[in-house]
């Protein structure tokens, strides 16, 4: 175990530098940009990858593969699927598994990503160790049915690649370089944020049994996906942003859909849920409690860790802080 700020990290929770490697080469690539200039086609593509793949995975992996929010048809399922793969953030079904474990365990010891663990556990860390490279076909059973949706989670690397491709043939090596590598850069922390700091950043209205929260700022790049406290406390709703001042681009993207009945069954909050279980002023707030506990509890346990190894026998009897932390 190595101890960071007296949070505890197994072996396979520590990132695996091999593995990773492409990763941090994808970042270091785009410095290859001051080269290759960045022409204009290549800021449309930026663009065009960008949002269009952040909505494959805010409106198709989140919001159709992990909660099942809406119905769409089998094609329509494909284009999801095949559109989400393009962001490089693995097949459906494996993130789907790994979506629904954290709503079922968000923020305990066996939620995936707590911030509870640390911000870049939770931002990129739990992606970059072994423990998460596999998925739960028991998570899954919905949709790993499907052979076509299991064989781009098994070929994971067939979208990207083929996004890569593209933007190569249409941009050259500029298109390559900004529009592809650099908006996947972007895209990866946009929808990392959601993990980590729609957990830290922004306001809690309603008493979720987890630290989630609203934020204005990550919604609007996360095209909705920052209204986190509300998708945490009412996860059946494929509308995120409960009221109409909470923008959420992603349902205004789906509602158009169901107008043309490539999707149905949209789902918003009920108005009796949305007045229920409000965060008032000095109203007990059991998610924060939890994490406030949790945490004090680790600062505690680490510093009798430090008292056991470091302390003399001697030194703890002379030490009246010490002392008390002695078996
Ligand atoms: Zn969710
Ligand atoms: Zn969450």
């Amino acid at each position: 175990m190595s101890n960071l700020h007296g949070i505890e990290r197994a072996p396979e929770e520590r990132v695996n530098w091999k593995t990773s490697f492409p990763f941090f080469l994808v970042h270091a690539l785009v410095l290859l940009s001051f080269w290759t200039g960045v022409t204009k086609t290549a800021v449309v593509i930026f663009l065009v990858l960008f949002w269009g793949r952040m909505f494959f995975i805010t409106g198709g992996y989140h919001r159709y593969f992990a909660h099942r929010s809406y119905k769409t048809n089998r094609a329509f399922q494909f284009i999801l699927a095949f559109g989400g793969g393009m962001a490089a953030q693995k097949g459906a079904l494996w993130w789907a598994s790994h979506h629904r474990n954290h709503h079922r365990y968000s923020d305990t010891p066996l939620d995936l990503h707590s911030p509870q663990k640390g911000f870049w556990w939770s931002h990129v860390g739990w992606i970059l160790c072994d423990k998460n490279n596999a998925w739960n076909e028991d998570d899954v059973r919905d949709f790993g049915k499907y052979p076509e949706l299991r064989f781009l989670t098994k070929h994971d690397w067939i979208p990207p690649w083929t996004a890569g491709v593209a933007s190569y043939l249409i941009g050259g090596w500029s298109g390559l370089v900004f529009g592809f590598l650099g908006s996947t850069v972007l895209l990866w922390h946009c929808t990392f944020f959601v993990n980590s700091l729609a957990h830290v950043l922004g306001r809690r209205r309603y008493a979720t049994t987890d630290t989630s929260r609203n934020s204005a700022f990550i919604a609007f790049f996360t095209m909705g996906e920052g209204w986190h406290n509300n998708h945490h406390y009412y996860q059946a709703s494929t509308r995120q942003g409960f009221y109409w001042w909470e923008f959420d681009v992603t349902y205004y993207i789906l509602k158009t859909l169901s107008w043309v009945g490539i999707v149905r069954d949209i789902k918003e909050p009920p108005a009796r849920v949305k007045s229920a279980a409000r965060i008032r002023d000095g109203q007990f707030d059991m998610g924060m409690f939890k994490a406030h506990w949790a945490k004090a509890g680790a600062a505690l346990s680490n510093v009798r860790a430090n008292a056991r190894t470091q302390a003399t026998p001697a030194a703890l009897a002379h030490d009246p802080e010490l002392a008390g932390y002695r078996e």
